[in-house]
């Protein structure tokens, strides 16, 4: 299957990338994207993460998804899509968010985790779970048609929190739009980054992608030495922030029947699998 790539990469980088354990933080627009090149890469388990359902407003910017999986999770979509192309990495599905309760079992023994959420605070607390356990997070995000990726390389380069600050108002939930083509740019800049840092080029500096204008641009960027997570070691996140966006976990029952269980309630969407989510402010 990858005898073309092979051309490329040498069969010392594929036989690494078989032996790679990772985790996709995220199975909306970024992470599909993100998880299908894995797979064509040959990355050997992969491990996905989300607790939501899918959406229609999902179907323009997110691969793998199609309009019948509409109201089925989507990390099990995302894994089963991913399986059918056949290049042998194992892909498991986590159906559940990441918050400062799991974030560091999440982590723990993966060779590169990948930021594929879409809101800051349970970025910090990712953050906070990778440079605490010395795993290598490659953040990305996308807002209209702009982008941006950076490889944190625990307390060797800057990570997120060097420079990120939380939202603290609860109702600060926006809804950026974006493009496909956006999300592409991104996704494929967080996985180059990854191939590059298994051939021993750690990417450095902050990445801005501008689809409008076509620039790519790297913004040299230092660690922050008053850095809560990786000059100080608090890492404040993991003991709990407030969600004021997305999926919450919140400790209701769910009536005994088919998964997910998904109510509409006046204050958002119950999703309930053997634990129950509230998406709120969106
Ligand atoms: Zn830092």
């Amino acid at each position: 299957m990858f005898t073309r790539q092979l051309l490329v990469l040498g069969p010392e980088a594929q036989e690494k990338l078989s032996s790679l354990d990772v985790l996709v933080a995220g199975c909306g627009a970024l992470g599909t994207a993100i998880l299908e090149l894995l797979v064509r890469l040959g990355v050997g388990r992969i491990a996905v993460v989300d607790a939501d359902v899918i959406e229609t407003s999902n179907l323009h910017r997110t691969h793998l998804f199609t309009l019948s999986d509409v109201g089925k999770p989507k990390a099990l979509v995302c894994a089963q899509r991913a399986m059918e192309i056949g290049s042998g990495s194992k892909v498991t599905p986590i159906l559940d968010i990441v918050d400062e309760t799991n974030a560091e079992s999440l982590v723990k023994g993966r060779d590169f985790v990948f930021d594929a959420l879409d809101n800051v605070n349970p970025r910090l607390i990712l953050n906070d779970a990778c440079v605490k356990n010395g795993v290598p997070l490659i953040y990305g995000g996308v807002t209209g048609e702009y982008g941006s990726a950076m490889f944190v390389s625990p307390r060797d380069t800057p990570c997120l929190s060097c420079f990120m600050e939380p939202v603290e108002q609860a109702d600060a939930c926006e809804t950026m739009g974006t493009t496909a083509m956006t999300v592409s740019l991104v996704a494929n800049l967080q996985v180059q980054m990854m191939l590059n840092a298994i051939r021993g080029d750690i990417p450095r500096g902050l990445y801005y992608v501008d689809a409008r204008s076509l620039t790519l641009q790297a913004v040299d960027m230092k660690r922050n030495p008053s850095c809560e997570a990786c000059s100080l070691g608090e890492y404040r996140y993991l003991k709990g922030i407030r969600m004021n966006c997305g999926l919450v976990r919140v400790n209701e029952r769910p009536p005994a029947g088919p998964r997910p269980y998904l109510k509409r309630t006046p204050d958002g969407l119950l999703i309930c699998y053997e634990n129950c989510f509230k998406k709120i402010g969106r």
